[in-house]
């Protein structure tokens, strides 16, 4: 309902069952005027949820703000944790028939409830995520580029042996930020773009950059350092202004303003 209040029309409603019980869908549609663009942009360098969604408003060339975004993965570890622990008590039982017992379908039951439970909080993230930055965007009429690099970040997690469920859950969740963030956008105009940013190569010089503990990123060639989830903001500060003065940002992920 929000949408239509936002200005759509109701173009066609549709009725469903789910979990046999009967639903509306009012499907809106609009005609989306796009915004015209303002000297703001907003940066959003996609993740996996062990690293977050982080996001950079820039202002010409300078940095207002930037933060990362992520769930609370202890509560997600741990509610996983759980239920593959319960999984596995009720793979026991199945594997001796005594599943349809009153335990094995207590156990069931709480296997669902917990599947839910964890799904339903990473989609709400996600969904509240989405909109939040995408309110940001049309309230500053900011251009937006998105770097969504899950191909990377699934390498990342693999050698950080994060157990391949979680891992899954992770991306299929992070995959949906994406989906929505974009239906967002389009819903208020705004002007979007897939960008690849570089979290590895040195935005000043374009060295191969070493990883140190902490993910600060260092490059051997120029001394250049900075956080890793801060190197693809400067990429884009590097791909559409002035080259950097060389050593600007050194050394400090909260040296936010990189104008010089
Ligand atoms: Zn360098």
């Amino acid at each position: 309902m929000e949408r239509v209040d936002e200005g759509g029309d109701v173009k066609f409603a549709m009725v469903g069952i789910r979990r046999s019980k009967p639903y509306l869908v009012l499907v809106a549609e609009r005609e989306v005027q796009q915004i015209q663009p303002s000297d703001y942009v907003l940066v959003v360098d996609v993740n996996s949820w062990k690293y977050g969604v982080v996001w950079a408003l820039i202002k010409g060339d300078r940095v207002v703000k930037w933060t990362r975004e992520r769930p609370d993965l202890g509560h997600v570890e741990k509610t996983y944790n759980k239920l593959v622990e319960i999984e596995r008590e009720y793979g026991k039982l199945k594997r001796l028939g005594l599943h349809e017992t009153l335990k094995g379908r207590k156990l069931w039951r709480e296997i669902k409830r917990m599947r839910w439970k964890l799904y339903a909080y990473l989609r709400d993230f996600a969904q509240r995520l989405a909109s939040r930055l995408a309110k940001k965007a049309m309230r500053r009429r900011a251009r937006v580029i998105i770097d969504d690099v899950l191909d990377e970040s699934r390498r990342e997690l693999l050698e950080e042996r994060i157990s391949g469920g979680l891992a899954k859950i992770y991306f299929s969740s992070v995959r949906r930020f994406v989906k929505l963030f974009v239906n967002q956008l389009r819903w208020y105009g705004v002007p979007y773009e897939f960008k690849r940013l570089y979290s590895t190569i040195c935005p000043k010089c374009g060295a191969k950059m070493k990883e140190l503990p902490g993910r600060v990123m260092k490059c051997e060639n120029c001394n250049f350092s900075t956080h890793r989830d801060f190197v693809p903001v400067m990429w884009h500060l590097t791909l559409n202004h002035r080259p950097l003065p060389f050593g600007a940002g050194r050394g400090s992920e909260k040296h936010m303003n990189t104008s010089s």
